[in-house]
C-alpha cells in the first residue's frame, strides 16, 4: 500500500453507506487517491446503520438476497454468520461493513456528522468545492478536492404523503397517525392500533408481517398485486433465491427470450413455485395475466398471514379507501411507497446535464449509472439508481477511481453517447420493470468488462472447463470479478467460490 502522505490526488465521497464505504477503499487501492467520505449521521453503513436513529431499516428487516450477494469481492463474511444462515439482518450487515471498514484502514478517512451543503465545480482550479457543516455545531467549512464521488444513496427523502381518495390532512387532523416506513422501527408501538399499511414493495410486505406478530388489526392496500416470493425457492433443491435467479446461466437464458416470452416463463416459474398465490382471490396473479410483467415481492410470510387471515388486503379495485379507513376505525397509516432522491448539494446545471429526477425509479441518467456526461469533469456517482446490490456497486466504484487516476481509459464519445442512450431507454420504457436493472448479472457484467474484471468466459470453457462451470452456475457473486484484471486476486477469489459452491451443492 502506498503510504498515505505520497499520495497526489484528493477525493471527496459524499455519503458513508456501502458505497462510500468501497468506494473509499477503492480510492486507497489506485494508490493515488487520498479520500474523505463525508457522512451526516453518527455512523456509517447508511440504510445499514444498525443505530435506528439512521438507518432505514427495521429491527426484522433480513436482506433480501443471500449472503452471497451482500458481500464484496475480497472479504468474505466472518462467524458472526451462522452455520446454515443464508440472509443476514441489519446487525449482521453493519458488523460485516465494520470488520470491512478495519480490515482496510478507512475509518480515519470518515467525517461523520458531516453533512455536505454544496458540491461546486471551479473551472479554472480544475477543484471540486466542497462546503460542509458539522450537524451538531452548525460550524461551516469550504475545501477543495480534484474528484467528487456522489454516494448520497436514493433512499434519502420519503415520498410525498399522499393516498389517493384520501384527506390525509383530515385524517391527521382528526387524530390519526401517519408514518412513513422509514420511521417504522418495529410493531411494538403500533401493538394496541389499527392500522392501514400502503404499497407492497418489500417493505410494505414486511412491515404487515411484522403487525400480524402483535395480533394488531392490519389492513394493507395496495394497487396491483406483486408476486411475493419466498427467500428460498424449490428447484430440485431448496436454494436462497438469488442463487437461483442472479446467476450467469439463468440470466443468458432469461436475455435470450422476447419480452413475451420473458413475462409468460418468469409468471409460470413464480405460478408453480408459489401454488398458496394463486389460490388467495386478493393476491391472485391469473393465467390470463401471464403475458404481462409483475414486479416481485420478497416475503417468506406474507402468504400465510394472509391466508389465515391476520391482516386483510385492500386492492385498488376497491372503490372508496376513504369509507374503509372511517368503517374499519384506522387511526394508523403507514405508508410504504418509496423515497425520493436528494441531491440539492449539486448545481442547477449538473442536475440538468445528468437528467435528474428525483421521483423516478431511475434518478439520473449516467454511463453505467455512474459516469456524467464528459462536460462534468473529475466526478461520479456510485450507488445511485434503485436495487443496487453490493457486487455492481464495488465495480462502479474500482472502475471510476480507476479511470480519475488515468489506470483506465474513459469511456470515448461514442460509447458515452451509446451508454447514455441505454440508461434513457430504460427510464422511458414501457411496461416498467421493477428496478432499472433487473437484468442485473448483465449490468454488472457489463461494468466488470470496462473494468477489464471480466473473466473471458468463451476462452475459460475450454482452458479452464471446471472453472467456467463454476462461475457460469455458481450464485452470482463479487469475487468472480477478482479472478482477471486490475487488482486481481484469483487465488483468494478461487477459495471464495469453491466456498460457494461447495455450500451450494451441500444442500437437499
Ligand atoms: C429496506 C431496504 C432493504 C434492502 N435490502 C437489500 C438487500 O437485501 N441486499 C442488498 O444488496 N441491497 C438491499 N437494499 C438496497 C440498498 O439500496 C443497498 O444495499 C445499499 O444499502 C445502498 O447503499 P448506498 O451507500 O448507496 O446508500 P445509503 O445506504 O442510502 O447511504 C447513503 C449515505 O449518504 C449519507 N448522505 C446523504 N446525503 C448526504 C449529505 N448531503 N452529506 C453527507 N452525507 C449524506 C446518508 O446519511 C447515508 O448514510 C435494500 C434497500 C432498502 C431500502
Amino acid at each position: 500500500m502506498i503510504p498515505l502522505e505520497n499520495r497526489t490526488k484528493t477525493i471527496a465521497i459524499i455519503g458513508g453507506g456501502i458505497s462510500g464505504i468501497v468506494t473509499c477503499k477503492e480510492s486507497l487501492a489506485t494508490g493515488v487517491l487520498l479520500p474523505t467520505v463525508f457522512e451526516k449521521s453518527e455512523g456509517f453503513g447508511g440504510i445499514w446503520n444498525n443505530d435506528p436513529k439512521y438507518g432505514r431499516t427495521w429491527t426484522s428487516v433480513r436482506t433480501n438476497i443471500s449472503k452471497y450477494s451482500c458481500m464484496f469481492s475480497d472479504f468474505p463474511h466472518g462467524n458472526y454468520v451462522k452455520e446454515g444462515q443464508d440472509f443476514l439482518d441489519t446487525d449482521q450487515v453493519h458488523q460485516y461493513l465494520q470488520e470491512y471498514i478495519d480490515h482496510f484502514n478507512l475509518f480515519d478517512h470518515f467525517k461523520f456528522q458531516t453533512l455536505v451543503t454544496s458540491a461546486r465545480y471551479i473551472d479554472n482550479e480544475a477543484k471540486w468545492s466542497i462546503t460542509y457543516s458539522n450537524v451538531k455545531t452548525g460550524e461551516s467549512k469550504t475545501e477543495n478536492f480534484d474528484f467528487l464521488i456522489v454516494a448520497s444513496g436514493v433512499h434519502t427523502v420519503p415520498s410525498k404523503e399522499e393516498l389517493q381518495g384520501v384527506d390525509l390532512e383530515t385524517f391527521k387532523k382528526d387524530g390519526g397517525k401517519i408514518l412513513h416506513s422509514v420511521s417504522y422501527k418495529s410493531s411494538e408501538n403500533l401493538k394496541d392500533n389499527r392500522v392501514l399499511v400502503v404499497g407492497n414493495s418489500n417493505s410494505g410486505c414486511d412491515i404487515v408481517n411484522d403487525l400480524c406478530k402483535q395480533n394488531t388489526a392490519t389492513y394493507h392496500y395496495f394497487k396491483r398485486p406483486y408476486w411475493i416470493i419466498p427467500r428460498y425457492l424449490n428447484v430440485g433443491k431448496t436454494l436462497p433465491i438469488d442463487s437461483v435467479i442472479f446467476n450467469r446461466s439463468s440470466q443468458a437464458q432469461s436475455l435470450a427470450r422476447t419480452p413475451l416470452e420473458r413475462n409468460k416463463y418468469d409468471n409460470a416459474f413464480f405460478s408453480s413455485q408459489i401454488p398458496l398465490q394463486v389460490k388467495l382471490e386478493s393476491v391472485r396473479i391469473s393465467e390470463d395475466q401471464h403475458v404481462e410483467y409483475h414486479p416481485v415481492c420478497i416475503s417468506d410470510t406474507y402468504l400465510e398471514n394472509l391466508k389465515e387471515s391476520k391482516f386483510k388486503a385492500i386492492t385498488s379495485k376497491e372503490p372508496n379507501l376513504h369509507q374503509i379507513i372511517t368503517n374499519e376505525k384506522i387511526d394508523t397509516i403507514v405508508l410504504s411507497h418509496g423515497f425520493n432522491c436528494d441531491l440539492s448539494y449539486l448545481s442547477d446545471d449538473v442536475l440538468s446535464t445528468i437528467k435528474f429526477q428525483p421521483d423516478n425509479y431511475q434518478v439520473v441518467i449516467l454511463y453505467k449509472e455512474c459516469i456524467p456526461p464528459r462536460s462534468i469533469k473529475q466526478m461520479g456517482f456510485v450507488g445511485l439508481y434503485k436495487g443496487t446490490y453490493f457486487p455492481s456497486i464495488e465495480l462502479q466504484a474500482r472502475m471510476i477511481t480507476m479511470m480519475f487516476v488515468g489506470q483506465l481509459p474513459y469511456p470515448s464519445d461514442e460509447e458515452m453517447e451509446k451508454g447514455l442512450k441505454e440508461e434513457e431507454d430504460i427510464r422511458y420504457a414501457e411496461p416498467k420493470r421493477m428496478f432499472p436493472h433487473v437484468d442485473y448479472v448483465d449490468f454488472t457484467d457489463g461494468i466488470a468488462r470496462v473494468v477489464g474484471a471480466l473473466p473471458d468466459m468463451k476462452q475459460l470453457e475450454t482452458t479452464n472447463p471446471e472453472l467456467y462451470q463454476k462461475i457460469y452456475l455458481a450464485p452470482h457473486n463479487a469475487a468472480s470479478y477478482r479472478l482477471v484484471g486490475p487488482h486481481s486476486n484469483p487465488e483468494q477469489a478461487e477459495k471464495m467460490i469453491n466456498h460457494f459452491i461447495a455450500d451450494i451443492n451441500s444442500r437437499k
